[in-house]
């Protein structure tokens, strides 16, 4: 198929965790893709849990409607599409309590095959166990990873989904690569380094939706140093500064702001060429590309 061919029909998908985790991973890099391509792209960004837990004052139930308000009001500035995974049995998986097993990989295969993306973010693994974690972040890691075999074998779960019924139609793997993750602190590493400058007046004002979880929940948390902003600028400000502290402890210069990805051999393996094609920003000075490019050829030789 000509390059041009499947640039115009561009999809990309994010799962995550919680509500605001896109914002703050991989928001910027959508935009890029977006200005890129307006005709031919979707971009659709699935929250794996009810967002309940989130809050120190409110009741769980008013928690779950203001999260997911939030992240709609977010999505809807941003032009994404906002996807609330569910089980196979309709309830959404709730913080702290989700596992790697059959009734979540069942609820990701479903939402994956559904939407068809050619490239799927979602959070990383941990390489280093002194690394601290988020629970619900290494269970949708594991989870994607665990099923992104199974995507393209269509009866896998129709357990679950009595509904589906032949034939069977072949969907293409996508391409996976897991975002950064300061739950992890600086024991991330990255493969593109992708310049989202021109986007982070969108991060700003998408994360920015999210009051509760930015003025209230996690400066409470007190784990993320988080001052609560009085306004939007000094919001902005204060994002600026944490994203570029960040950078220099990775060794990135701090003129510009970037969104870090590591390619996974989980799905479908691109080729180099492609990846960099397909990718608006991608900082190709700071981005070890040359390391990349030996992954990728050897993953593609091993047959992974
Ligand atoms: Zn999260």
């Amino acid at each position: 198929m000509p390059v041009m061919e499947i640039f115009a029909l561009m999809r990309l998908m994010n799962i995550h965790a919680h509500y605001d985790d896109f914002e703050f991973t991989a928001c910027g890099t959508f935009a890029n893709f977006m200005d890129a391509d307006r005709e031919g792209f979707r971009g659709r960004v699935t929250v794996c849990t009810d967002g309940a837990a989130g809050h120190h004052r409110m009741s769980r139930d008013e928690t779950a409607a203001v999260r997911l308000q939030e992240q709609e009001s977010a999505m809807a500035m941003a032009g994404f599409e906002l996807e609330t995974l569910e089980y196979p049995d309709g309830a959404r998986p709730k913080e702290g309590q989700m596992t790697a097993g059959p009734e979540m990989l069942a609820a990701l295969w479903m939402s994956i095959r559904s939407f068809r993306p050619d490239y799927l973010f979602c959070p990383p693994l941990p390489s280093d166990v002194s690394a601290g974690l988020h629970v619900d972040h290494v269970v949708v890691a594991e989870s994607i990873r665990r099923v992104a075999y199974l995507l393209n074998v269509p009866q896998a779960y129709t357990n679950f989904y009595p509904q589906l019924s032949p034939p069977w139609e072949s969907i293409r793997t996508p391409v996976i690569l897991t975002v950064s993750d300061s739950y992890m602190g600086t024991e991330n590493p990255f493969d593109l380094v992708v310049d989202i400058s021109d986007r982070f007046d969108l991060v700003c004002e998408t994360s920015w939706c999210h009051q509760s979880q930015i003025r209230e929940w996690l400066p409470w948390v007190g784990r993320h140093q988080f001052r609560p902003p009085e306004n939007y600028s000094q919001w902005c400000d204060f994002l600026r500064q944490r994203v570029l502290a960040r950078q220099q402890n990775l060794g990135l210069p701090t003129d510009r702001i970037f969104e870090l990805f590591s390619l996974t051999a989980w799905g479908e393996i691109p080729g180099l060429e492609q990846l960099l094609h397909d990718f608006p920003g991608v900082d190709t000075v700071l981005s070890p590309i040359a390391e990349l490019g030996r992954k990728i050829r050897r993953w593609k030789t091993q047959g992974t």
